[in-house]
């Protein structure tokens, strides 16, 4: 019998995970079909985009009031009966699944296999260590694989215009109220997101404080881009610390990621350097930030990003 591969489709209770559709790439490269699981209450239109998922052959979905807010431990639970079922589970690397995925691996008595950013073989996966600085490969002789997948390491795959996996209703067992939701605070912004915009303008130290990292934000502006900040201005109280890019901020991979009076720390790299494009812009040439660039502007950052500024709003008219 084939290999059988369970994608489990993570959601914010609207619409799919931006990184869902990314694992879909990753687990297209070894199988052009799989079966979806996804878990939730009164979770229609994600059922819906579930089913779109190109290569989806059955969705299966777990309804029931304590999935509601996707907690770890009930999901765990709800999810734990069909991932024994499958040779390899795939997640995508997010804060939701980093919060289920060990749990689940716990429950089934194997060693996940975190942040893969190339699927070898069924049994076999490249993963960054070190803040990206080495790939490993990791080879497994378990039985069953647990996967997490760096989106940022595939493109995304984009859903069926018609839906294509048949959606499989599955009962589980009373969960067990292990912890109880009290709230979120959700951060409401008027730009794109962050983890998945195609352009990000990114400013650091190099702008010298929270009123000149106005300019960033004006330069995304023009471009309809997010913004990110390295964690020197993160520190420095320029901005907040969820706009953090790198090791231990966000790692993301935009179309066109623009680094602004930005060094290029390995810390910082780790987080951008499966950029499509990158832009540098940076008044000392030997900044690091140039060796991974590929356009790079050596100059007074207070200079260039007023010019590009006043430059997008003459081609826009
Ligand atoms: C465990 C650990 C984890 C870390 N995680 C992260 C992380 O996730 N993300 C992260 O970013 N960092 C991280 N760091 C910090 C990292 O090592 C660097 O300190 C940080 O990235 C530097 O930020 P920066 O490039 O903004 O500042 P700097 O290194 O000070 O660089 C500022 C740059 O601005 C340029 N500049 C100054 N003025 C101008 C001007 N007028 N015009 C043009 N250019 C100008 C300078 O030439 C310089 O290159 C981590 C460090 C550690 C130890």
């Amino acid at each position: 019998m084939g290999l059988k591969v369970l994608l489990v489709a993570t959601h914010n209770g609207q619409s799919l995970d931006e990184q869902v559709h990314h694992s879909v790439t990753a687990v297209r490269s070894l199988t052009s079909v799989f079966d979806v699981a996804v878990t939730g209450h009164h979770i229609d239109p994600i059922i819906a985009e579930a089913s779109r998922i190109d290569g989806a052959q059955k969705v299966f979905v777990v309804t029931d009031l304590l999935l509601d807010k996707q907690l770890a431990e009930p999901v765990t639970q709800a999810l734990s009966p069909l991932v024994a079922l499958y040779d390899l589970v795939v997640f995508s690397s997010n804060t939701t699944t980093k919060n289920i995925l060990p749990r689940l691996a716990a429950v089934h008595k194997i060693s996940p296999i975190t942040d893969v950013c190339e699927i070898l073989s069924k049994r076999s996966f490249k993963r960054p260590i070190y803040a990206g600085n080495i790939i490993e490969t990791v080879s497994t002789k378990q039985p069953k694989v647990l996967i997490s997948i760096r989106a940022a390491s595939y493109q995304r795959t984009p859903l069926l215009d018609q839906a294509s996996g048949k959606i499989v209703h599955k009962a589980c067992a009373a969960l067990r109220k292990y912890a109880e939701y009290k709230k979120s605070i959700i951060l409401k912004q008027d730009r794109p997101d962050l983890a998945a915009a195609k352009i990000v303008i990114s400013g650091g130290r190099g702008l010298g404080s929270a009123a000149d990292f106005k300019l960033v934000y004006r330069l995304a502006d023009q471009l309809n881009a997010a913004v990110g900040a390295s964690r020197a201005a993160v520190d420095a109280g320029f901005v907040s610390n969820d706009y953090q890019v790198g090791q231990t901020g966000k790692i993301i991979a935009p179309s066109v990621y623009v680094a602004v009076g930005i060094s290029g720390a390995i810390q910082h790299m780790a987080g951008m350097k499966d950029s499509r494009i990158i832009v540098a812009i940076n008044n000392d040439e030997d900044a690091p930030i140039f060796t991974v660039c590929d356009y790079g502007l050596v100059g007074d950052l207070f200079t260039v990003v007023p010019k590009m500024i006043s430059h997008i709003k003459k081609r826009k008219k």
